[in-house]
């Protein structure tokens, strides 16, 4: 028994210290990969359910290495938060974002033209001034506060509910929205829109994949909007995969929707031959 411990022992170390030497490494090939041109931005469209019209676009973060190929968001961007690189990439996704929604949709009247939601993680939120690097974004890229949304997770922003309530008031001020990601998640419930202001919730996709079929996502669904609507807050749906889930949606009161649906993350210059 005593082997077969020692033996056990020393196979989940040797595990261990491959997950580590991978993070390790991938932590080495992140730092730069902006510079070498591994990193780039695509945006899904975001469509409003009243007309099915493309009113904005979701900025998702891609990584294509030349030996380790491409890289899943979900497992970069954990190793971006524990190092710190979100720091630096966080900052470069937003001036980027903002230069690109600037060129969406020239000639367009200004109230046809779409808004860019970018991904802000925790460690963004709580470190250095978010305010002012938007601000400069902004005022770089020539685009309107108006059409920037910022996407927060609900656990960044009760992790530190007071100061993120101040820092969003700031940006809110600043004609900034903000919205609340995977919503339904985390375990905060609606008790927090009211004192964080936010102007939107996006709806998890785990509660949208079996909208037809299972009755409690409905009514967690409906809940949701009924409840957001009621503090003046604006509904978007995220993992919307099939016409029926959109048909559905838009019944409950849905406001805005995104998905594999309505279309899947493209580039720029995609989405701006969309909106023609
Ligand atoms: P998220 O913010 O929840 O983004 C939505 C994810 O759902 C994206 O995955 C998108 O490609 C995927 N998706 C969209 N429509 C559908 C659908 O109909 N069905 C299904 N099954 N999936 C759909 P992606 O691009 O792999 O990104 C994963 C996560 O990585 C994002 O989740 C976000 O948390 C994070 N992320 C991506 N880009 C950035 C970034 O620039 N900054 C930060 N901080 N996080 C980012
Ligand atoms: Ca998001
Ligand atoms: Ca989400
Ligand atoms: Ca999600």
């Amino acid at each position: 028994a005593k082997m077969a411990g020692k033996n056990c022992y020393r196979f989940y170390s040797r595990a261990m210290d491959q997950a580590v030497e991978r993070r390790v490494r991938m932590e080495q090939e992140l730092r730069g990969a902006w510079e070498r041109g591994e990193l780039s931005l695509l945006y899904q469209p975001i469509h409003r359910l009243s007309d099915r019209k493309v009113v904005g676009a979701e900025a998702l973060l891609r990584w294509q290495h030349p030996q380790l190929g491409s890289v899943p968001p979900s497992v970069f961007i954990d190793v971006a938060e524990h190092s710190g690189l979100i720091e630096i990439i966080g900052p470069q996704v937003l001036r980027t974002a903002c230069a690109a929604a600037a060129r969406w949709g020239a000639g367009l009247a200004p109230s046809d033209l779409p808004f860019v939601s970018v991904n802000v993680s925790a460690r963004q939120l709580h470190s250095g001034d978010l305010p002012e690097l938007v601000a400069g974004c902004l005022r770089d890229a020539g685009l309107p506060a108006s059409r920037l949304h910022l996407e927060l997770t609900e656990t960044a922003v009760i992790s530190d509910e007071a100061h993120a309530s101040a820092l969003l008031s700031k940006l809110h001020r600043a004609g900034v929205r903000v919205w609340l990601d995977d919503f339904g998640t985390g375990f905060s419930g609606l008790s927090h829109l009211r004192r964080v202001p936010v102007d939107g919730v996006k709806i998890d996709r785990s509660f949208i994949a079996d909208l037809q079929r299972d009755p409690d996502d409905l009514a967690l669904t409906t809940a949701i909007i009924a409840m957001a609507h009621s503090l003046g807050i604006t509904v978007v749906a995220e993992g919307v995969e099939k016409e029926a889930q959109a048909d559905l949606l838009h019944e409950r009161g849905c406001d805005l929707a995104q998905g594999y649906w309505f279309g899947y993350p493209m580039t720029s210059a995609e989405f701006d031959q969309l909106l023609r």
